[in-house]
This record gives structure tokens, C-alpha cells and sequence, in this order.
């Protein structure tokens, strides 16, 4: 059988690549398409492209472009089945639903990727008057930096290309888009259906490896650089960029703690503290990482916790029922065995999970672990699956601190029915957002980014609308 081959879109037309590479299916181990891995020529060729593309969209009138956006969502509403299929057959994350009760899986990202782009066409960017008096008056206008150069990662690989394109179109940039080389052909293919109802040129792709994601950061017709990924890649195009003077978007890794408050009840919370943590099997850059429960709640707590992950069933994500799919690749799935196998070593109780499962495919079960404390390697890097350490704590004090200790800070929850002691916790903790009894939830019209080494600029809202501008005064004596 001869495999399918995708395309890049380039200027509304699908591009023929030299060269291309297989993506994976990481339930199975089957390859499931050709992919290109598109040369320097084709990079520039994709900037010139949303280049000469830019002046035109960013000239229409803003309720067409607005129009366009909102029809941009309809063309991703229609084509949902189709991209979440896509999404399960080469992310692993199962079909799952919408709604209450449902698993929150690929189709949960399509939905997400329908509402992004609705918010993103409801927004506007009204003129701001900084000043005015007798003499002048001072107006901030909010201009589009130009050609956004997007890099995405492989987790929630539709979702986050959303979150990086559609406030850059909105607010009259263009785009070129860089896929993780894991999960490539959704975006591809989300990409193509959302260029027939858009001009030419507007959203573009560049498939391939990181070697391709640095041609598009050191393209000097890259007017801005947003990326989604790990902070030694975020490390590597943070220098690159700085040679043109590109401004960044860095949206990086995080290792979020999450605190159990003595007066919470594990019944109550084990639901939402779970999917926190293993939304997604853990490989969501906000995910609840790092457990710290009381003495009091500790057992309790993770009796509730084991048996909802038991119960959890995981396979081939598109067999009806699955709740829970494969680690994403190889390279990942190697780092959650080797530090469960370092925990366990170090004498960390595996409470259940603890062993990869045989192949095809990388299942690794849920895994909780007891019995470690900060410092230990899977507690304070950033391990990205399917594993919750659990940390008792006796002095909130002492949680509060190791919480704060990892130069990272991305989320952070505090647990507990009382909403005056979980914000005084919530005031103290170090992360670009702290959630209160849930963990994770981002929502369209509120600013998501990271504090510390996390990342810098922020995403969704109107905040995220003001990251991909720069502003314009316009300042007149009177
Ligand atoms: P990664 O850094 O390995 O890759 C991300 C992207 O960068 C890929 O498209 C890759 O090809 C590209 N890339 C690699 N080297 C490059 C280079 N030198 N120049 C330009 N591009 C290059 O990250 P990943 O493994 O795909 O994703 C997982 C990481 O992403 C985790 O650390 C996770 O926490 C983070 N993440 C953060 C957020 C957030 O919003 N803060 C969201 C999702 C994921």
C-alpha cells in the first residue's frame, strides 16, 4: 500500500516537497503518512509568501477580517471529525467527547480549537486615549507587528497552532506556522481547511524538523517569533532571534505544584485533582505535577486517586471507551520510565502504574508515587506524562516553599472549600496563573502564560490580542 503524502500550504496551494519523513501512530507503531520536510527554499518561500499577503489582509476592513475568522471556524466545525481523527490516529489522546461525563480527547481539542477561533473573531482592540488635556491629545493604536512565525509543539498539537494563529490573523498579521515533526499531518491538514476560506497567504506551513523551525526564526522577514515548546529549544530560538531583533512569544514548560488544603475533602476534590494532573496522560504543559497533601488527607487521598486511575481504560484511542491513550513518543516515553525507575530506586513507593506496558505502541500505566520528596528527579523536572509524585507535608509553610523552589512557574492550584484560605496560599504561590479548586482550566478570554522560566508574553483575551500588536501613538497638539 503506498502511503499518503501531505503538503504544506504555501499562498493557498498545497507545495510538493524534496524530501519528506514518515509520522507515526504512537498506539500502534504504524507510519501513517508522508510528511514533508520542507527545504530552506521553501521557508523563505512560505515568509515571502505571508509577506506579500500581510499589507492586503491587515488593509480590509476589520469586519471582514473579523467575517473571515468567524467563517474560519465554521470550515474547523465542519471538518472536526475528520482533524480529531487525525488527531487520535497520530497524537494517541482518545476520540473522547464534549460535555459532561465525556473523556476530554481529541474531540475536546477540536471543540477548543471552534471556540479559540470564535473568541479570537468576537474580539477587538478599541484606540486607548493615554492622555488628554487643552493642550494634546494621546491615542494608542494597536498595529500588527506582521509576519508571525508560529512554532508548536506535539501535546495538543491543533489546539496550541489555534492559540498561536487565530489572534495573529485577527489582529492583522499572517502567518507562518512551524508543527511539532510528531504531529504534523493535523496541522497540515487543519491548516488547508482553514486556508480555503481564508486569502491566499494568510496562514501558511512549514513541516519538519527543529532544523526547519530555525530557518523561520532566523528569516529576517519574521517580524515575531511565538513559540510553545520546551525551555532549551525556547532557549536556543531566544538567541537566534535576538540576532534580527525578533520579539518572542515564549511559552515554555512548567512542573506545576498543586496544594492540598488540611480542611479539603478528598472525596470531593479527587475528580478534578486527577484529570489536572492526567489530562491528556500528563502531557499538558499545565498539568499538576508536583502533589503536596497534608498528613491528615495523605491516604485518603490517594486511595481515591488510585482507584479512579484503575479505572481508567487505556488502548488505541479510537476504540470506543478508552479514556487514556499512549505516550506520545519514543523520547518521552523513555524520560517517565527512567525517573519512576530513579524514584523507585531512590525508595519512592509506586502506589500503582510503576511499569511500561508491552508494545506496540508507548503505554505507560497512571502512575502515582509516594514517598518522595523534593529534590528527588521526578519531583523537579519536569517529567510530562502520566505520573503524579505525591509529597506529604506537615507545616503549609514548607509546601508553600517547595511549591516556589523550581525555577519554573507556569500553573498552580490550591485545594480547599474555603475561598478566603485557598486565596491567602494562592497570593503566595509563583506561577502566570493559580487556580483555585481545578487545576489547568484555561478559558479563551482569560491571558495564559508563564512566570519565571516559564516563559514570557501571554496568550488568549484580550492580553493575547496585545501580544501579536505593537502600539501605535498617534499624539496631536491641540
Ligand atoms: P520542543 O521544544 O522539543 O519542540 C517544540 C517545537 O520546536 C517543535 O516544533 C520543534 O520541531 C521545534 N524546534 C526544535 N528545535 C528548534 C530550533 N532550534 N529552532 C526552532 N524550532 C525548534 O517541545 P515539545 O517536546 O514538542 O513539547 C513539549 C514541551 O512544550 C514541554 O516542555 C511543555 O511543557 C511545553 N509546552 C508549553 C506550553 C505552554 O503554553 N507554556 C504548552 C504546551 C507545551
Amino acid at each position: 500500500m503506498t502511503m499518503k503524502t501531505f503538503h504544506n500550504t504555501v499562498n493557498g496551494q498545497p507545495v510538493a516537497s524534496p524530501s519528506s519523513f514518515e509520522s507515526m501512530n504512537p498506539a500502534t507503531g504504524e507510519a501513517l503518512g508522508l510528511v514533508p520536510q520542507s527545504t530552506p527554499e521553501q521557508v523563505a518561500a512560505a515568509v515571502a509568501a505571508a509577506r506579500a499577503a500581510q499589507g492586503p489582509w491587515a488593509a480590509r476592513p476589520d469586519a471582514e477580517r473579523k467575517a473571515l475568522v468567524m467563517k474560519a471556524a465554521e470550515a474547523i466545525a465542519a471538518n472536526a471529525d475528520y482533524l480529531a481523527d487525525w488527531v487520535t490516529r497520530e497524537q494517541g489522546k482518545p476520540l473522547g467527547g464534549v460535555g459532561p461525563g465525556q473523556v476530554p480527547g481529541a474531540r475536546f481539542e477540536l471543540w477548543g480549537c471552534q471556540a479559540w477561533t470564535q473568541v479570537a473573531a468576537s474580539l477587538d482592540l478599541p484606540t486607548e486615549v493615554a492622555f488628554e488635556d487643552e493642550t494634546r491629545r494621546d491615542e494608542i493604536q494597536r498595529k500588527p507587528y506582521g509576519v508571525i512565525g508560529a512554532i508548536a509543539p506535539w501535546n495538543w498539537p491543533l489546539l496550541i497552532a489555534i492559540w498561536q494563529m487565530m489572534p495573529s490573523i485577527r489582529a492583522g498579521n499572517t502567518v507562518v506556522i512551524k508543527p511539532s515533526e510528531y504531529t504534523s499531518i493535523g496541522t497540515l491538514e487543519l491548516v488547508r481547511v482553514i486556508a480555503e476560506v481564508l486569502p491566499p497567504g494568510v496562514i501558511n506551513t512549514i513541516s519538519g524538523s527543529g532544523a526547519v523551525g530555525s530557518q523561520l526564526v532566523e528569516n529576517p522577514g519574521v517580524d515575531k517569533i511565538m513559540f510553545t515548546g520546551s525551555g532549551s529549544t525556547g532557549a536556543r530560538i531566544t538567541a537566534a532571534a535576538a540576532k534580527n531583533l525578533t520579539p518572542t512569544t515564549m511559552e515554555l514548560g512548567g512542573n506545576d505544584a498543586a496544594i492540598v488544603l488540611p480542611d479539603a475533602d478528598p472525596k470531593a476534590i479527587a475528580m478534578d485533582l486527577f484529570w489536572g494532573a492526567f489530562l491528556n496522560m500528563g502531557q499538558t504543559c499545565a498539568a499538576a505535577k508536583r502533589l503536596y497533601v497534608p498528613e491528615s488527607l495523605h491516604d485518603a487521598l490517594v486511595a481515591e486517586l488510585k482507584a479512579i486511575a484503575e479505572a481508567m481504560p487505556m488502548g488505541n484511542g479510537l476504540d470506543a471507551g478508552i479514556a487514556m491513550g499512549p505516550i506520545q513518543n519514543r523520547m518521552q516515553f523513555d524520560k517517565v520510565s527512567r525517573l519512576v525507575d530513579e524514584a523507585r530506586a531512590g525508595g519512592a513507593t509506586i502506589v500503582c502504574g510503576g511499569k511500561p506496558q508491552g508494545g506496540p505502541g508507548y503505554f505507560y500505566p497512571l502512575t502515582l508515587v509516594t514517598d518522595i520528596a523534593d529534590g528527588a528527579s521526578l519531583v523537579d523536572e519536569e517529567q510530562f506524562g502520566p505520573v503524579l509524585p505525591v509529597i506529604r507535608y506537615r507545616d503549609l509553610e514548607d509546601a508553600i516553599a517547595n511549591a516556589n523552589r523550581l525555577d519554573v512557574g507556569l500553573g498552580a492550584s490550591v485545594w480547599s472549600p474555603d475561598p478566603a484560605k485557598a486565596r491567602a496560599v494562592a497570593e503566595r504561590l509563583q506561577a502566570g496563573t493559580v487556580w483555585i479548586n481545578q487545576h489547568g482550566m484555561v478559558h479563551p478570554m482569560v491571558p495564559f502564560g508563564g512566570s519565571k522560566r516559564s516563559g514570557w508574553g501571554v496568550e488568549f483575551g484580550i492580553e493575547g490580542l496585545k501580544a501579536v500588536t505593537h502600539p501605535r501613538v498617534i499624539s496631536m497638539k491641540k
